[in-house]
């Protein structure tokens, strides 16, 4: 049955940490006004408390003596494996895993990172939907959850050196930075390449892209699966290690942020003295050094505005430093929509839901809250720091034909280089 595989796979999930979590969750309800998946369905079942259920009946079954009685004396509706596909939907299509919840919590508990505990027991039964698991076997046995093969990736990077004339050095020994680039970016996004190569050759950095590891985004991640998670991980790992780099520098992808910024730390052995950095924190540091020169007022025609993305701003801090970027590449035309920063709203694209193509309508669903926000301060464009983020826009502007243009702000710093 696979109510007893995801029940055991919960237990395995369940530490000292996970469970003070539970035992702290006064059921309250607060955390419900928080998710944009419950804003747009009013749906109670959409509210992360609910969400996190089974995780605690796992919890309270196993290792409470409450919870034990109850089981054996059969009071309550057992949970059916049809409850548990429900289940399923509920947490891999109305949950991008933003964390936005755990900001309202009285009791300081941290919703996402349970969440995806209830993902990794789900998975463990066979209820990962089909899409992200297929994703996930792709980037396992190809390299690339889009499918993208070696040969492919070496032949896109050369046509995009020779059509944007830079250069993308390639397993270069001896380089200080190593640029892990997502899919997304390679096949939909190539001048985010571009604007890397470009910013890397004006600061005079010496850095290299890997064959070896050269997709940053982690799908197992997302299924919660922690033994294909570690796998992809180490494949950049061991290549940072090879080539001898100082840095990891991940570009526009805020899930792999997280993973190898913390979740890597916590599962595996990760290589000492190899800093991970954001491209973000990364060009910022270029540029207070006075390695980079940006013309001041590049984009200061028509409201600007940026969206804060869950993993890189919300959980990783960096809320400072695409502000100061803006303050100076726009300080007429930057304005903040609300709320934004720590509290921003997801962009509902997050935690693998774009790559489930079930889960559109709700998707863009609650793009819509986004779609507000920007009307809210007459936005004319938005830009963001992750390419996931930056496709959900893409398709979510498209589709409510809100003529918002869409960029990406390491874009945005190599066009305003002097
Ligand atoms: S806000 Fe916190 S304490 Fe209240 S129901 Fe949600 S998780 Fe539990
Ligand atoms: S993590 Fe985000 S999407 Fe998931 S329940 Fe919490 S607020 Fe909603």
């Amino acid at each position: 049955m696979k109510i007893q595989t995801a029940m055991d796979a919960f237990v395995k999930e369940i530490g000292g940490w996970v469970a003070g979590q539970l035992e702290a969750c006064t059921r309250c309800g607060l955390c419900a006004s928080a998710c944009h998946f419950y804003q747009v369905t009013d749906d109670p079942e959409y509210a992360p408390v609910w969400k996190v259920l089974l995780l605690g009946l796992a919890y309270h079954q196993r290792f409470t003596v409450l919870g034990r009685l109850q089981k054996a004396l059969g009071p309550g509706k057992p949970v059916t494996d049809q409850a548990l596909e429900k289940w399923a939907r509920l947490v891999f299509e109305g949950c991008t895993v933003c964390n936005k919840c755990a900001m309202v919590c009285p009791m300081g508990i941290q919703l996402g990172p349970l969440i995806h505990s209830v993902r990794a027991g789900l998975t463990a039964a066979g209820l990962a939907p089909a899409d992200l698991h297929a994703a996930t076997v792709k980037q396992d046995t190809i390299g690339s959850p889009l499918g993208v093969t070696d040969d492919a990736w070496r032949e896109r990077l050369d046509w995009i050196a020779e059509e944007w004339e830079v250069d993308i050095p390639l397993d270069k020994k001896g380089a200080e930075t190593l640029v892990v680039f997502s899919s997304i970016e390679t096949m939909k996004f190539p001048e985010n390449i571009v604007a890397v190569a470009k910013i890397m050759a004006k600061a005079g950095e010496r850095w290299t892209v890997s064959s070896k590891g050269r997709e940053v985004v982690n799908f197992a991640f997302f299924e919660g699966d922690h033994e294909l998670t570690k796998k992809f991980l180490a494949r950049v790992f061991d290549s940072a290690r090879e080539l001898g780099v100082k840095r990891i520098m991940i570009s526009e992808c805020g899930h792999a942020y997280d993973a190898f910024r913390w979740t890597a730390a916590n599962i595996m052995d990760v290589p000492k003295g190899i800093e991970v950095t954001h491209v973000v924190r990364r060009v910022y540091d270029l540029w207070k050094a006075g390695r980079i020169k940006l013309k001041k007022g590049a984009f200061d025609d028509g409201t600007i505005t940026f969206h804060d993305s869950c993993k890189i701003q919300r959980r990783g801090g960096h809320i400072k430093e695409p502000r100061e970027m803006l303050a100076w590449l726009a300080p007429k035309a930057f304005k903040e929509m609300s709320p934004a920063r720590e509290q921003s709203l997801c962009c509902g694209g997050g935690g693998g839901v774009i790559s489930i193509k079930e889960a559109d309508p709700l998707r863009f669903a609650v793009f819509g809250l986004k779609v507000e926000q920007m009307k809210e301060i007459g936005a004319q464009s938005v830009c963001m720091v992750c390419s996931n983020c930056r496709l959900q826009f893409t398709e979510g502007v498209a589709h409510y034909k809100s003529g918002v243009q869409v960029r990406g702000l390491t874009d945005m710093v190599s066009k305003a280089m002097e």
